[in-house]
């Protein structure tokens, strides 16, 4: 085939595949009848996940502002946030910053020295992030947070879940999810259904300012095994194993109890302490 034909099927294709990524994110959003006129926080973290969730959801036309939890993870850290502030410059959205430092008067890495050996640096890292974010997300008075996770996010944490025998953990996991709680700030995943390959194109595509490098911290963790365990599935496999979430998620949903406060912080919680004070509360 002539080359020059060539690169004009393999643009076609792209802006084909682009397309899709924009009607998929919409009827997402759909689905989960987000309002125009509701306050969401995007999560941003500096990684293409969450540049992509701000930039889409702005193209759309949602009321979105940013927040950024630096964690304190030395130069990485600085690294991510120099990509946070950049995005929602070139966005034109307001960011709202936030330190784990300056919230508990330790740092990530402080935490992760004194931590006990069976759980991984990115477990204590998450239950921080999302305390925080509901926090701080019901202080600004943010209807939802938005977050940046996609369709291979959500395979790795049903399949997580389901070796470790905590089915019930997958209800965390849904494409929305709320709680009658009145200090929880529903949580949405505009991307949850684009694959991780595709964001990283789109992303590529519209340059966003974005930090590629690795997390030092990550470690080889039970998530990095599953997500190369995923990886070797077929397309076909992958979506029967979405639907087989989906379908696990929405019957849990049904016999969910009410959650309640965290006896020693007051946030949500569905046991008397929340994870947060529960992993760490001993460590700060
Ligand atoms: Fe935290 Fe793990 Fe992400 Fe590093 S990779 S920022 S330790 S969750
Ligand atoms: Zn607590």
């Amino acid at each position: 085939m002539n080359i020059k034909l060539y690169s004009i099927i393999l643009k076609l294709l792209h802006l084909f595949s682009f397309m899709d990524i924009e009607q998929k994110v919409e009827q997402t959003l759909k689905k989960i009848r987000l309002k125009k006129k509701e306050k969401i926080l995007v999560a941003i973290s500096g990684g293409k996940d969450s540049a992509v969730t701000a930039y889409l959801l702005k193209r759309l036309g949602y009321k979105i502002k940013g927040i950024h939890i630096d964690l304190g993870l030395g130069k990485y850290s600085e690294n991510c946030l120099k990509s946070v502030k950049e995005l929602c410059n070139k966005l034109k959205i307001k960011l709202y910053l936030y330190s784990v430092k300056k919230e508990t008067g330790k740092t990530m890495s402080d935490i992760f020295k004194h931590k006990d050996e069976k759980l991984s640096n990115c477990t204590l890292c998450g239950v921080m992030k999302k305390w925080l974010l509901n926090k701080k997300a019901r202080e600004l008075k943010a209807d939802k947070i938005a977050t940046g996770h996609n369709f291979n996010d959500g395979l790795e944490t049903f399949l997580m879940n389901l070796f470790k025998g905590s089915q019930n953990s997958n209800l965390n996991s849904v494409p929305i999810l709320k709680t009658k709680n009145k200090k929880f700030i529903v949580r949405i995943k505009p991307l949850f259904f684009i694959a991780n390959g595709k964001i990283e194109n789109y992303c590529k595509k519209l340059n966003l300012p974005v930090y590629k490098k690795i997390c030092p911290y990550r470690g080889e963790t039970y998530r990095v095994e599953t997500r190369d365990f995923v990886k070797k599935l077929s397309d076909k496999e992958k979506k029967n194993l979405m639907k087989n979430f989906l379908e696990l998620a929405e019957k849990i949903k049904k016999d969910e109890k009410e959650t309640r406060y965290c006896e020693v912080c007051g946030e949500p919680s569905r046991k008397n302490l929340c994870k947060r004070c529960e992993l760490l509360n001993s460590k700060i």
